[in-house]
């Protein structure tokens, strides 16, 4: 730390993303990606034609990718923001929607990003407890009187609430805003989109990160009603007007026109995850009910970070949290079928050599 820093930022803890090795020396298991690349479309509009362009500025309202993703979701584009991953659009909701007097509320088990933004912006927050069972009960965040965040899917459980919950929670706090962060719907879950319509308080975030295979491009959109938006706008306008570069832009285009491409990539992912979660749960491992391109795993004996460390010693990255309630899980994202043999058979070996020692 300089001396220069803003004394505001000396506590400020930074989110750590996982390990991302720039060579393919290892099964990269995690952090979500889609283990798919982009679309053939997607590969021929990023040409040279396209990158020759880079001299000009990208068009910052992106309307052309609006319109297309508002036909998709079968809302208009004034309802649509696009953002540098939707991270960058959790941030700016972040900024936008709480302050100080006016908290936030996520649950305890959840992305590890909401308490970095929060505290980012100075923004108190309240953890609510998952129950027992990892699963989140919606009644525990009705009329909370702040801002409400939940990932649906939540990240790292896996789990998902049904979009009913959601909407009790909308109508018991008009005047709070509720973002609902569906990174994973697109593996199972049901999406909260046609609430916008009703409910002026809901937004909800997407990515091109994960169903979309385009996590190194960083885009990520917000759907919801026009003021919700245009607040977004003003944030945005004020930080970094062409915040989605022209490539990403182009690539985004053309990943919604091939959508049954990554809709087929989906199935495959569901087919993949179902079957590696059978083949754990035969070897002894509690496995949660994924609607997601992960999964939630533990088993009695072996601690999340051995299982952690024995992974990447046979090759295998997975995603190990040091966080009360979950060291004893690890999450694997959910890979080719090929990769998935191998992952399985690498845990049975680990499972094994536990075993004997015991
Ligand atoms: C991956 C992820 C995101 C962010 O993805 P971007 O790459 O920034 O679009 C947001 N929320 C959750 C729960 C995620 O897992």
């Amino acid at each position: 730390m300089s001396r220069f820093l803003n004394p505001r930022f000396d506590d400020l803890e930074a989110y750590v993303p996982g390990e991302q090795p720039q060579d393919t020396e290892y099964i990269k298991l995690n952090t979500n990606e889609s283990p798919y690349p982009p679309s053939p479309e997607v590969i021929k509009r990023i040409s040279p034609e396209e990158v020759s362009k880079l001299n000009l500025y990208p068009d910052p309202g992106g309307q052309v990718l609006k319109e297309k993703i508002a036909a998709l979701y079968d809302v208009k584009p004034e309802n649509i923001f696009l953002a540098n991953g939707s991270d960058e659009a959790l941030d700016f909701s972040f900024m936008a929607f709480c302050d100080k007097e006016h908290g936030v509320v996520y649950p305890d088990i959840t992305y590890g990003f909401y308490p970095v933004f929060a505290a980012l912006h100075g923004i108190p927050a309240e953890e609510i407890p998952l129950k027992e069972d990892f699963s989140l009960d919606w009644r525990d965040y009705l009329n909370t009187g702040k801002t409400v965040v939940i990932a649906n899917p939540n990240a790292p459980t896996s789990l998902s609430i049904p979009v009913s919950g959601i909407e009790e929670i909308l109508k018991s706090d008009p005047d709070n805003v509720v973002l609902i962060d569906e990174a994973y719907v697109d593996f199972g879950g049901e999406s909260a989109v046609p609430l916008i319509k009703e409910y002026d308080n809901l937004l909800v975030t997407q990515t091109f990160s994960k169903s979309r295979s385009m996590a190194g491009a960083r885009l990520g959109f917000a759907i919801g009603a026009k003021d919700l938006i245009d607040d977004l706008e003003k944030i945005k306008y004020s930080t970094n007007p062409y915040n989605i570069n022209r490539l990403s832009l182009a690539a985004g285009e053309a990943a919604i026109d091939s959508n049954g491409y990554y809709m087929d990539n989906v199935n495959r992912i569901i087919e993949t995850r179902d079957e590696t979660a059978r083949e754990l749960k035969s070897l002894g491992f509690e496995v949660f009910d994924s609607k997601t391109n992960f999964l939630f795993v533990r088993k009695d004996g072996i601690p999340g970070e051995d299982l952690y460390t024995g992974l990447k010693d046979r090759g295998i990255l997975v995603r190990y949290f040091d966080r009360e309630r979950i060291r004893d899980f690890v999450r694997i994202s959910v890979g080719t079928p090929d990769q998935m043999e191998k992952l399985v058979s690498a845990i049975s070996d680990i499972a094994c050599r536990k075993g004997e020692r015991s």
